[in-house]
C-alpha cells in the first residue's frame, strides 16, 4: 500500500518539477519534448504499447484495441494538457519544487492539470504492464497549448477529421470533487462538466467629433459607454432559462440544501421563480442560467483635456447554450445601438454542444465515481463557465465529458492560476483507480 503511494508521489512530483509554462504566441516545442522524455521514463509500458505522435509539442498516443472487426466500436480519448500558467507571487513552496509537505504535493500544475495527466498515464501504464488490451482504440491526448490559444488541440482534432476518425467519448479536465461547491449544499459532489459556455471578446466603440474639454456638451463617448454599461448591469439583457442539465444539477443537489432544497429541487414547477431569484441570489447560479457579459478593459482620449473621438470598452461574453453566441451578440448589438455604440467582435468564440447526461459517457463516469470514490455523495452534471480544450473536439466527438477525479478543498480550488497550488496525497490512489475502471470498461 505504502509502496504504491510512494511510487505515485515520486512520479507525480517529478512531473511538477519540470517547468512547462506555455507563453502566448511563442510555442517552444523543444521545451515540451523534454517533458515527453520524462513521461516516457515514468510510464514506459504505455509508451511501448502505443503509437506516439507529436504535434508541435502536443502529444497524441494511440493504444490499438483488440477488436478490429467491422462492427468495431468508435474510439475514445482521455486528455489532460501538459502546459501550465506562469507562477508569480510569493509561494510557500517553490512552484517547481514538487515539495511534499502537510499531506500534499506542491507545485504549479498540481491541480491544473498535471494531476489528471499523471493519473491517466499511471493507470494506463499499469494496465499495459498487466497485459491488458482495450477492446477498442484508446487515444491519450496531452496538449502544450491549452493555457494559450489551443493550437495543439486544434491540430489534433483536424488530424482526426482528416483521417476519418470519429470519437465516441472523450474525458478531459473540468469539474472536480468538492464539498459544498455552490454554497449551501452540505455534501460532497462530483461536479461533472457536460459542456462549456462559449467565450468571446467584444469591443464597444463610441465615437464623436472630439473637441476641447472646456466645452463638453452632452453624451460624450465615455458618458455613453458609462450609461450603456450601467444599463447592462441593471437589466436582464440576455434570456434566462434553465436547461435540462441545470435542472438535473439542482435536483441532485437539493436533498443537501435543507429547506431551500424543497424549492430548488422542484425546477420543473418552479422554474419561473428560480430564474428570477437565482441570478440575484448568486452570480455563480446566474451564470448557469444565461449569457454573461463582463466589462474588462477601457480606453478614452489620448490626453486629459481633449474629448475622445473614439472611446471603447471591452466586454468578455460567455454565451449560454439556449442563446448561442450569434443570438447573444444580436441582443447586445441592439442595446448598444440605443446608446450610439458600435460593436466589433475581435475575438469570436468556439461554440460546443452539451453532452446528454442520460448518455453512456456520463453513466460510465457516474459508475466509475461510485465504484472508486466512496466519499462522493452525489454525481452531478453541470455546465462549465470557463473554457477547456474539449471545445475543439466538438466536431469529431459524440460525447465530451469534463471532469477530473480528484477531491479538492477550497484553498486548492483557488490555487488554480494562483499561488500555493497543491494536491492532497490522499486523492492520488482513487484517481488512478477511477481511470483504471473507465479504461477497463472501454
Ligand atoms: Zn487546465
Amino acid at each position: 500500500m505504502s509502496e504504491r503511494k510512494d511510487k505515485y508521489i515520486d512520479n507525480f512530483r517529478k512531473m511538477l518539477q519540470q517547468d512547462t509554462v506555455s507563453e502566448e504566441g511563442n510555442i517552444n516545442p523543444e521545451k515540451f519534448r523534454e517533458f515527453h522524455k520524462l513521461l516516457k521514463t515514468l510510464f514506459p509500458n504505455i509508451f511501448e504499447a502505443c503509437e506516439v505522435m507529436d504535434f508541435e509539442g502536443s502529444l497524441l498516443l494511440r493504444w490499438k484495441g483488440a477488436d478490429s472487426g467491422a462492427e468495431k466500436k468508435l474510439p475514445v480519448m482521455f486528455m489532460n494538457h501538459m502546459d501550465v500558467v506562469s507562477a508569480e507571487g510569493d509561494w510557500e513552496h517553490e512552484p517547481f519544487s514538487g515539495d511534499v509537505a502537510d499531506g500534499a504535493i506542491w507545485g504549479r500544475g498540481a491541480v491544473d492539470t498535471k494531476c489528471g495527466l499523471w493519473a491517466m498515464l499511471q493507470a494506463a501504464d499499469e494496465l499495459a504492464a498487466e497485459g491488458f488490451v482495450p477492446e477498442r482504440d484508446i487515444f491519450f491526448e496531452s496538449a502544450c497549448t491549452e493555457e494559450t490559444f489551443g493550437e495543439g488541440a486544434i491540430a489534433i482534432s483536424r488530424w482526426l477529421l482528416d483521417n476519418g476518425i470519429r470519437l465516441d467519448m472523450s474525458f478531459d479536465e473540468g469539474g472536480m470533487v468538492m464539498y459544498d461547491p455552490i454554497g449551501g449544499a452540505k455534501g460532497t459532489f462530483a461536479m461533472v462538466g457536460v459542456g462549456e459556455k462559449g467565450c468571446s471578446n467584444i469591443r464597444f466603440i463610441a465615437r464623436s467629433e472630439g473637441g476641447h474639454a472646456s466645452t463638453p456638451g452632452k453624451n460624450t463617448p465615455l458618458v455613453r459607454l458609462g450609461k450603456f454599461m450601467a444599463y447592462v448591469e441593471r437589466h436582464e439583457v440576455f434570456d434566462v432559462e434553465m436547461s435540462p442539465t441545470i435542472k438535473e444539477m439542482f435536483r441532485r443537489i437539493a436533498p443537501y440544501m435543507g429547506s431551500l432544497g424543497k424549492i430548488v429541487g422542484n425546477p420543473d414547477k418552479l422554474e419561473p421563480v428560480l430564474n428570477r431569484v437565482l441570478p440575484k441570489f448568486s452570480a455563480t447560479a446566474g451564470a448557469l442560467l444565461k449569457t454573461t457579459l463582463a466589462f474588462t478593459m477601457a480606453k478614452g482620449a489620448e490626453s486629459s483635456n481633449a474629448l475622445p473621438t473614439e472611446a471603447w470598452v471591452v466586454g468578455n461574453m460567455r454565451s449560454s447554450h439556449h442563446q448561442g453566441e450569434r443570438a447573444s451578440l444580436e441582443a447586445i448589438r441592439k442595446i448598444a445601438a440605443k446608446f450610439d455604440i458600435e460593436i466589433d467582435v475581435f475575438d469570436p468564440g468556439v461554440e460546443s454542444r452539451l453532452t446528454d447526461y442520460k448518455g453512456e459517457a456520463f453513466r460510465l463516469v457516474e459508475e466509475a465515481t461510485r465504484a472508486t470514490m466512496p466519499n462522493v455523495d452525489e454525481v452531478v452534471p453541470y455546465v462549465m463557465t470557463g473554457a477547456s480544450d474539449s471545445r475543439f473536439y466538438d466536431g469529431v466527438c459524440n460525447q465530451c465529458i469534463r471532469f477530473l477525479p480528484f477531491t479538492i478543498n477550497e484553498q486548492q480550488l483557488e490555487s488554480i492560476h494562483g499561488i500555493n497550488e497543491n494536491m492532497s496525497i490522499d486523492a492520488l490512489i482513487p484517481a488512478v483507480e477511477w481511470y483504471r475502471y473507465l479504461m477497463k470498461k472501454m
